[in-house]
């Protein structure tokens, strides 16, 4: 069904590209490897790029006077800054990035559960922050898709992650044809995709593409960009998919037979009762799309937001069903 550009993504160095990790490890990571296929990845290893080396000792987050410090154990070295400088000069220098894939729990790397000591040596951990470069990545980039491996394994965390970091790779492109044309292409493809994820942003991000005022081509961009971020922010709530493919099935009104309409509506069911994944129903709307030759529906981007080898169509676990893990 769909094209789809690279995207740009920074990835920490250790997730099976270096053995960079303190101890000298790699961490293999089975979707990260599986992602070489479709993403340009730019690997990093912020504590070597500071010149810890490899092995090294290892270092924590502290809290000092209110401050969370990043310091080394054993040596009790003060790396707060350098990390801190660091990480400005590289983000800064970045060009062009769709999203980030960060090691959970690192206190470099981390955007979530990093454990926090009230000092070095042998004591208990008191409260859990983000990591240093997490953090300044969560900072400057809080539209674009950042996640750790770890939570990567959710699936509905992996399926939000791996859509807007599609969407935002294509939307990069676009913005270099300079094209209204290609805008108003992306606008319509993205439709569906949208009304899942936010109906009112949907109709503001149309009024933008309508262009009533005449604005350049440039400011009509730079605003459909902003507001097409803020689409994304948040995951579609679990049961906003029913109502896109309900709409889907109104273009097959007089196509289906009323048995064949109950079954999607079984689907829905089931899939609402958590009895089977989402891809269920979306193949089965896809078969009548192909059938009937649906022209508007085969272009949306809702039925396939990233390439299909990337979907993973399992009965979801139990991690996947805790609703407010990802929502
Ligand atoms: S978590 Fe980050 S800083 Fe630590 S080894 Fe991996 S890439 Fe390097």
């Amino acid at each position: 069904m769909g094209y789809f550009p690279k995207p740009l993504v920074v990835v920490s160095k250790c997730l099976g590209f270096a053995h960079c990790r303190y101890n000298g490890l790699v961490i293999s990571d089975y979707f990260v490897k599986k992602l070489r296929l479709f993403v340009n990845f730019n690997p990093i290893c912020p504590e070597v790029e500071i010149g810890l080396g490899v092995p090294r000792n290892p270092i924590r987050l502290v809290t000092k006077k209110g401050k969370k410090k990043l310091m080394q154990s054993i040596t009790n070295k003060d790396v707060t800054e350098k990390m801190n400088s660091f990480a400005k000069t590289f983000l800064n220098s970045l060009k062009e990035v769709d999203g980030f894939i960060l090691k959970n729990r690192s206190p470099s790397c981390g955007i979530k559960d990093v454990k926090v000591y009230p000092r070095i040596g042998k004591v208990a951990s008191i409260s859990k922050s983000t990591g240093f470069f997490g953090d300044i990545i969560l900072e400057k980039f809080p539209y674009l898709p950042v996640e750790d491996e770890g939570r990567l394994r959710n699936h509905r965390i992996k399926e939000h992650f791996l859509t807007k970091l599609f969407t935002f790779a294509k939307f990069r492109e676009l913005k270099k044809s300079r094209s209204m044309k290609k805008l108003v292409q992306f606008h319509a493809d993205n439709k569906f995709l949208l009304m899942l994820y936010n109906q009112r942003l949907l109709r503001l991000l149309g009024n933008i593409v309508a262009n009533q005022y005449n604005k350049t081509v440039d400011k009509v961009i730079e605003e459909y960009e902003l507001n097409l971020h803020y689409a994304f922010l948040k995951a579609p709530r679990y049961t906003s998919s029913n109502n896109v493919l309900m709409h889907a099935l109104g273009y097959f009104k007089k196509d289906l037979s009323s048995k064949e309409k109950n079954f999607l509506l079984e689907s829905l069911n089931k899939y609402n009762a958590g009895r089977i994944p989402l891809c269920v129903p979306i193949i089965l709307m896809k078969s009548w799309i192909i059938r009937f030759g649906q022209e508007y529906l085969i272009n949306q981007t809702f039925f396939e937001p990233f390439p299909e080898e990337l979907i993973t169509c399992f009965p979801l676990s139990d991690a996947d069903m805790k609703r407010d893990y990802w929502e």
